[in-house]
């Protein structure tokens, strides 16, 4: 497959045309923001283990019957995924109370939240991404009210499977954001999946291991993506097509990484 004309490049990744009509590659780029690209980096290998993750996710999701745009994994950084129409929704699910929901209401931070709340925000930056609800969705015209209902049941089902499959890997699945796109009348979920757009917490330590860490400063950002993708994919089981282990978790690994405690600011 040949890479062809940048279509657009977002916050953190970059699409590109293809010589297939169809077909797009998503390249993870290393650039993490945070806070609506208040804060800036770039973080060497960041882009690859997003990749890594993604890609695994996507495939345990399809075996499972989840509709998804990935295709295959070109590279480390790079994935060729269906063409879709992006639905401009940040669909979140949260699993125990955490981030924003804690600051806007009166949630305690670790509260679990049974059934899950689904949270819809507008996918626009200018906006500071709105949350909205069903009526707005509609009268918008972002989304019809069937294909609505159908984001809620996918993400839902979504839920329950990376909840069950992050929790054998000893890991608590506190909150997600994911994006839907129409491939003519099919809903996918698009976009990526991955620890800029999970919060994940050690089941045990209550530990971030996510771009909170980021966020807030918590430690070293590209040690913990290294030490969470080789948890996730469980090194031995990577995804077709990613040539290096994303994540093996090596004794040292970490350490011999560029350091990247301290980032310095692009602005
Ligand atoms: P943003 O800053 O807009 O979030 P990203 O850095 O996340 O951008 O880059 C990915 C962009 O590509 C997003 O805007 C996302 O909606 C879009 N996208 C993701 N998957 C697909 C797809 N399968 N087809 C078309 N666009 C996609
Ligand atoms: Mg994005």
């Amino acid at each position: 497959m040949k890479q062809g004309k940048l279509l657009y490049a977002g916050k953190a990744k970059s699409v590109f045309h293809t010589d297939k009509k169809d077909t797009l590659i998503v390249e993870f780029r290393d650039d993490i923001t945070a806070f609506d690209g208040g804060k800036k980096d770039t973080l060497k290998n960041k882009g690859s283990y997003n990749a890594g993750v993604s890609a695994f996710f996507f495939e345990h999701l399809e075996k499972h019957g989840v509709k998804t745009h990935f295709l295959e994994m070109l590279d480390n950084r790079r994935m060729a995924v269906r063409r879709l129409e992006m639905i401009p929704l940040e669909v979140i699910v949260r699993n125990v109370a955490a981030g924003s929901i804690v600051r806007n209401y009166p949630f305690k931070e670790g509260t679990k939240l049974d059934p899950p709340v689904i949270v819809i925000d507008f996918k626009d930056d200018t906006r500071h991404d709105p949350m909205l609800n069903d009526d707005l969705i509609v009268a918008l015209k972002l989304a019809t009210p069937a294909e609505l209902k159908a984001m809620k049941k996918a993400a839902l089902g979504i839920n329950r499977l990376l909840s069950a499959l992050l929790a054998k890997q000893g890991i608590l699945l506190v909150d997600f954001k994911i994006e839907f796109g129409r491939q003519g009348k099919t809903i996918r979920l698009g976009d990526e999946i991955s620890m800029d757009s999970m919060r994940l917490w050690d089941k045990k330590t209550k530990e971030s291991l996510d771009k909170d860490v980021y966020r807030f400063n918590k430690g070293d950002v590209m040690a913990t993506y290294n030490r969470v993708a080789g948890r996730i994919t469980n090194a031995a089981s990577l995804p077709a097509g990613t040539k290096k282990k994303p994540a093996a978790p090596k004794k040292g690994a970490a350490s011999k990484r560029p350091a990247v405690a301290k980032p310095k600011a692009k602005k």
